[in-house]
């Protein structure tokens, strides 16, 4: 799996070069004139079986960048589309690798643009982490990251060494850290060339924003994986880990459970490791509906098709 994921992460280097083009999929519209794409329609009997199955879809987890909204503009009609799938009982939670907020700066910045949300439904990286922590001995931490992944952290018990006090941590965690330093980074190291436990909260390679892409978690974990040739224990999408800590959430079984995200190699690869209905969206401006060998459940164009569908 570890071994997987490597070689994920060097594949997901090319994530910005030109799309995969045709697709060979079937397009088709339904009865309010919306275009949308499914996979595999012989096989699954048409788009009756797509339309009974996302039916019965009872909870939703949710990418927020590229799926909600990009940066900080809103992908039209995800608000409506979100208030809709609530207000037919469904349970929604969002799920982002993104461990620099707290689920209450991300509730505050959703109800800013408009999206009902409360930080109980917001599941980050950073607080996955820290609930997969549980299973250890409370104990000192060395911490790449943001406040967020900190406060996280110090939540469940741990605690926080900082940079000259390496030697004492116990775990080595890994998240995004914007003020990164090489100071940091060699602390890390030493940590885990002592024998931390060395724990990424995920590895996506980089951030998309306006007109091109920042470095993402992924290149500051990549940096101690290669320096130490120690990998990583990875929590966020697409591990197992994060999917067992929203399932738990949701408390639904997964025959009643999608995943709707922008990255195939990230949010559907997290919806097949889950065995759950995996769902593409190409409002994040990635649409790749095939790639290492993942093909997704439904490809539609935006969380507002989808809720179309129902
Ligand atoms: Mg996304």
């Amino acid at each position: 799996m570890d071994a997987e994921r490597d070689e994920n992460l060097e594949k997901d280097a090319s994530h910005n070069s030109a799309g995969e083009g045709d697709t060979g999929n079937d397009a088709n519209t339904n009865a309010d004139g919306v275009t949308y794409t499914y996979i595999n329609a012989n096989a699954d009997g048409g788009k009756d079986t797509v339309k009974n199955k996302i039916r019965g879809i009872r909870g939703f987890l949710i990418d927020l960048d590229g799926c909600v909204y990009r940066g900080d503009t809103l992908i039209e009609g995800s608000d409506v589309a979100i208030k809709a799938l609530k207000g037919s009982g469904r349970k929604v939670l969002y799920l982002t690798n993104n461990s620099t907020k707290t689920p209450q700066e991300y509730a505050m910045k959703l109800r800013r643009l408009g999206v009902d949300a409360d930080p109980a439904e917001i599941l980050t990286s950073a607080v996955a982490t820290a609930a997969y922590m549980r299973r250890f001995e409370r104990s000192s931490c060395y911490v790449i990251g943001e406040e967020a992944l900190r406060s996280a952290l110090a939540q469940e018990g741990f605690t926080i060494v900082e940079e000259g006090n390496e030697g004492r941590a116990k775990y080595v965690v890994c998240g995004l850290d914007r003020s990164l330093t090489y100071g940091k980074l060699a602390a890390a190291c030493a940590a885990v060339q002592r024998g931390a436990k060395f724990i990424a909260t995920n590895t996506d390679p980089n951030l998309p924003v306006e007109g091109g892409y920042l470095p993402g978690a992924g290149s500051i974990v990549g940096a101690v994986r290669i320096a130490t040739g120690v990998r990583p224990i990875v929590v966020g999408k697409p591990s197992r880990y994060i999917m067992e800590i929203a399932l738990e959430r949701l408390g639904l079984n997964k025959e009643k459970v999608a995943i709707v995200g922008d990255r195939i190699d990230i949010d559907v690869k997290a919806g097949k490791v889950a065995g759950i209905y995996t769902v593409l969206v190409s409002s994040g401006g990635y649409l790749k509906v095939r790639k290492m060998g993942l093909t997704p459940d439904l490809v539609v164009r935006s969380l507002y098709d989808l809720v179309a569908l129902l």
